[in-house]
């Protein structure tokens, strides 16, 4: 027996007795390097050797376990015959075959006259029951290592039952004895087993495969928390000590006496959550999450003046030019009778106005600087940066996020606006690190949207309602599907609508797609804004924050084609005046009924967070947008639908057990946490 010691666990899988080279790389295509990945790569179903059948019972195609005694072996000398085995027993008789294999290797298994266990899928074949390249071939004293329910796990080419069972039993057999992270009394009170228990239960019981047994929950539990570990570890890091800002919002003020509207109870919590973190000795890390159109922006623009007052600089960061510019717009309107400097920077920026804005950024000369992810090139270099302001930005990930901090330095406190909402577990999972400040109400003006559908063949139908809102004077925003890879064919399903579009209502309809270059898309956004144009066909560009409140009827093509978060995202486009705005959903064919499910739900509501909520369950987590791209290592186990309940109660123990960190080393490294934290944190 190999003497299994504590840290085997970590090591590399080919400490195991028989694993080489060669099984070594078999075993890592199936993410299977180091023994505790064997631990957590469990079996998915079990086969039954446990009974040994008489020979006249036997079912043709099943796996059968039978007890016979070796009578004959046949080597035929002629090529491609297979060696055959000859068996019986008081019940009857088989004929066990082999191809390719050595002579010598069968008459070591197989003497004549003795009794063995054969365990394999039996068959049928010119009136005789066959056995195939047995999986199991043992004398009668090894009987119980067969008689079994042996798990079954998902295995490669190379590896088979029998191999993967010796290494895998190796360590299963001989586990260690771990301390566990969590203490007794929490595992009792959660009708948890202990971990080497667990693990054993995992493997060796029907647990493995069913995820919400008990034993199941107790590894998806240890998993949110190694998760949960490394955000509140990024958090503490980033939320240093830095200088608090000292302002008594004189500026902020006056610009809320002068906007044309009153701002929503929640604009406000939110705006006092965001001061008090500027004026805290603590670095603010805050994400504002807020339906499309709850109005993130002028939050955003009101903590400007207020870290502007106490003289740092600002900059604001959107992932698209467009949006960046439309922030740079309304920031110069809103600071219009100050004597600010407004700078606005992208990739797109000419050479010698950017050489001009990096050295007035470096000087303090600038003291806002909107832009597109350029504003955190290497290069650019601030005076005294206060505040970090980054729109829509639900697909940064834990290491992106602090090395922004880092960026910024120790004074600047950084702030995020979401607009994707994005269901509680997921709020936990990818930005427990960070504090939360929702905006749940609308301003009061906004009506809910009309949300109808429409089969595409009768699109005819449609111009006449089109008709109706260009006499009112709205705008439309038609939504052709993106073609995923294909600019050129995104081009010319755009160009196509708009020809047809345009025929019904010439000199009216513009269009806008990825290929175009910054000064099209602006000629073309700036011709709608001034009504020059009230149609503008687009692809998904315009899904983004960007702001057009006239723009009240959005019709989206090939709607199933996107999910009801995306769907909801886009129509927030329009309805953002005081008018009524109208969603038409068009559809290829007749609709499956979770279409009409999808439809129904869109239609019934307009709250961002249930519809996200209800697009999860529909659609499962790991289809969420944003979400393969965060950054955060996917879970292996957890699923924020299946498990809500464990996200909860992980979240409520980690704030708990967080002090005691030390603790969770083990599991940390069990989950490949351990050097996510160390990136992150140094
Ligand atoms: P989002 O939260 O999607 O970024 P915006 O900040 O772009 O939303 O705001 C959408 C529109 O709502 C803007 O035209 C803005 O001027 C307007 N708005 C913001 N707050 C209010 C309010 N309290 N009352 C009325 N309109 C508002
Ligand atoms: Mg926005």
């Amino acid at each position: 027996m190999v003497l299994i010691k504590k840290n085997i666990i970590f090591s590399d899988v080919n400490k195991l007795r028989g694993v080489g080279k060669q099984l070594s790389k078999y075993l890592k295509i199936k993410r299977i390097e180091k023994v505790k990945d064997l631990l957590l790569n469990l079996p998915y179903s079990e086969t039954d050797r446990s009974k040994i059948t008489d020979l006249d019972k036997l079912e043709i195609g099943k796996i059968h376990t039978i007890r016979v005694k070796i009578k004959k072996i046949y080597f035929p000398r002629i090529r491609n015959l297979p060696n055959k085995i000859l068996c019986e027993n008081a019940t009857g008789k088989i004929e066990i075959i082999y191809f390719n294999s050595r002579e010598g290797y069968l008459r070591k298994l197989y003497k004549i006259g003795e009794i063995v266990i054969i365990s394999g899928k039996v068959s049928y074949f010119n009136k005789n029951y066959q056995i195939t390249n047995p999986d199991y071939v043992t004398p009668l004293e090894k009987e119980n290592y067969v008689k079994q329910k042996i798990p079954k796990y998902s295995l490669t080419k190379g590896i088979n039952e029998k191999k993967y069972r010796a290494i895998s039993e190796q360590i299963l057999n001989n586990l260690p004895d771990v301390e566990d992270w969590h203490d007794i009394h929490f595992l009792k009170k959660n009708n948890f087993f202990n971990w080497k228990e667990n693990i054993i239960s995992l493997h060796k019981t029907k647990e493995g495969q069913n995820n919400r047994s008990q034993s199941y929950k107790r590894l998806v539990f240890d998993e949110i928390c190694a998760n949960f570990l490394v955000l509140s570890k990024s958090r503490k890091k980033i939320k240093s000590r830095k200088k608090n800002k000292l302002f008594k919002s004189i500026l902020s003020n006056k610009i809320i006496n002068q906007l044309p509207f009153t701002l929503t109870t929640s604009q406000k919590k939110v705006f006092n959550e965001i001061n008090l973190d500027l004026k805290s000795k603590t670095r603010m890390f805050r994400i504002i999450q807020g339906d499309v159109g709850s109005g993130k922006t002028i939050v955003s623009l009101l903590a400007v003046a207020n870290a502007i007052e106490d003289n740092y600089q600002c900059a604001i960061m959107a992932p698209t030019e467009i949006l960046a510019k439309q922030h740079f717009e309304l920031s110069k309107k809103i600071f219009m009778n100050t004597n600010l400097k407004i700078e606005f920077l992208t990739g797109k920026t000419e050479n010698s106005k950017r050489r001009k804005i990096i050295s007035d950024l470096e000087n303090g000369n600038i003291n806002l600087i909107i832009g597109t992810h350029s504003l955190f090139q290497k290069k650019i270099k601030f005076m005294n940066l206060g505040l970090a302001i980054i729109d829509e930005q639900h697909k940064f990930g834990v290491r992106q996020r602090s090395e922004l901090a880092k960026k910024g330095g120790a004074n600047c406190d950084v702030l995020l606006m979401s607009a994707t909402p994005i269901p509680r577990t997921m709020i936990m999972s990818l930005y427990g690190d960070m504090d939360i400040s929702k905006i749940t109400e609308k301003p009061k003006n906004r009506k809910k949207i009309i949300t109808l559908s429409k089969p595409e063949k009768k699109i005819n139908e449609l111009w006449l309602f089109l008709k109706k809102q260009i006499d009112n004077d709205n705008q439309i925003f038609w939504v052709c599907p993106l073609i995923e890879d294909s600019v050129h064919l995104d081009f010319s399903s755009v160009k196509k609508k708009y020809e047809l579009i345009n025929k019904k209502f010439p000199n009216k309809v513009g269009f806008i797609h990825g290929a175009l270059n910054k000064d099209e898309k602006e000629i073309i956004l700036k011709r709608f804004f001034k009504k020059e144009i009230y149609i503008l066909v687009t692809t998904t560009v315009i899904e983004v924050g960007i702001d057009f409140p006239n723009a009240n009827l959005i019709v989206i093509e090939n709607a199933n084609k996107f999910g009801l978060a995306q769907l909801h995202q886009l129509r927030g486009r329009v309805g953002r005046g005081n008018k009524q705005g109208h969603c038409i959903l068009l559809f290829k064919d007749g609709l499956s009924k979770k279409a009409v499910k999808r439809i129904k739900i869109l239609k019934e509501s307009n709250d961002g967070f249930f519809i996200a909520e209800k697009d999860m369950e529909l659609r499962g987590f790991g289809d969420i947008i944003g979400f393969q791209q965060s950054g955060i290592k996917h879970f292996r186990f957890a699923d924020p639908v299946i498990h809500k309940d464990l996200f909860e109660l992980a979240e409520k123990y980690i704030n708990k057990e967080v002090k005691n960190e030390k603790k969770f080393t083990f599991l940390l490294k069990l989950f490949d946490r351990a050097e996510i934290i160390n990136q992150n944190i140094d």
